[in-house]
């Protein structure tokens, strides 16, 4: 199927795309990598009159470090983030999570902000994202604003990107002393949505967990973080008790919701399961 007619402008500048989008209002979709959104306008989910091509501004890719951040420009490819040393270096949870993202020829155009913006719950950055403590920053005619990614995913494709506003920069803590990550998902094929999946990032001192953070996706209408699981198992040694506790907690933690993939009760053992081997690994 083809997509509905639509208008094409192609900015230069990030000024010049928030012009665009405060003057079409509704009518206009930013087009990033169009691995997301070229499927909706073929299956006539959308039918934007315009389409702001955002692949040219240059401003709006590339990776840096700032401090103790890595700044992760909107547009920068999945490809060019899975094969970055600064994201191995200091953001190793990311560097794990990026070849389970689809294919490599949807690895190549997709982007890094194209996967927060678009914030489908079985995606795996914006749980990275969460996880980590990153910080959005967005963008309009009226100014800059910046965001933490626990407060930016609403719920099912909703976040707090307002109309008007383009994402433009993903900040990451750079990985703190004693911090380590894991990251483990479970789908039917590699490469497809996941069907459920974890990302881990916590401190071990003294043989002691603390800080951590229990990121789940596909397991809700947006990343859930485990609380439950978490205070199961912070200020505890790692060992295989610790971790059953933590994969019992789940019961507070998620309400898994039902797919063509899985009934609530699978998704909430498979959960359990891969909190106990993500854990185990984190610890290894
Ligand atoms: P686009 O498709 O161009 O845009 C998506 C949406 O975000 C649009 O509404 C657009 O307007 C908005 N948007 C984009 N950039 C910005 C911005 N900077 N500011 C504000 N709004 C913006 N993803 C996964 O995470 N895991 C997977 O396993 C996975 N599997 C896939 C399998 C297939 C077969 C396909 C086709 C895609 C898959 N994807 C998967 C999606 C892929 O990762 C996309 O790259 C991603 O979802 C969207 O990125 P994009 O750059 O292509 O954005």
């Amino acid at each position: 199927m083809k997509p509905p007619p639509f208008a094409y402008a192609r900015p230069a500048t990030v000024d010049e795309a928030c012009a665009l989008l405060a003057e079409h209002g509704e009518d206009a979709r930013l087009l990033a990598g169009g691995q997301s959104l070229m499927a909706t306008l073929n299956m006539r989910l959308s039918a934007p009159e315009l389409l702001i091509d955002i692949n040219r501004i240059d401003e709006l890719a590339g990776i840096s470090l700032a401090g103790d951040a890595l700044r992760i420009g909107a547009m920068t490819r999945h490809v060019d983030v899975e094969t970055s040393p600064e994201i191995a270096r200091h953001a190793p949870l990311i560097a794990e999570a990026m070849p389970h993202i689809a294919h490599a020829a949807i690895r190549n155009r997709g982007t890094f902000g194209g996967s927060i913006a678009f914030a489908d719950p079985a995606a795996e950055l914006p749980a990275c994202a969460v996880a980590l403590g990153a910080r959005f920053e967005l963008r309009s005619t009226g100014g800059t604003r910046t965001v933490a990614a626990d407060d930016f995913f609403h719920g099912l494709y909703d976040t707090e990107l307002a109309p008007g506003e383009i994402l433009t920069t993903i900040e990451i803590p750079v990985i703190a002393p004693g911090y380590r990550s894991a990251f483990m998902e479970l789908a039917r094929r590699h490469g497809d949505y996941a069907m459920v999946g974890i990302a881990v990032h916590a401190r071990l001192a003294d043989g002691v967990i603390g800080d951590a953070r229990l990121v789940y996706f596909a397991a809700g209408e947006r990343p859930v973080v485990g609380r439950a699981a978490a205070a199961a198992i912070d200020g505890k040694a790692p060992s295989d008790e610790t971790f059953e506790a933590a994969a019992a907690a789940l019961d507070g933690d998620l309400d898994p919701p039902s797919d063509l993939n899985a009934d609530p009760a699978t998704r909430l053992h498979l959960a359990r399961v891969l909190t106990r081997r993500a854990l185990a690994q984190w610890a290894a």
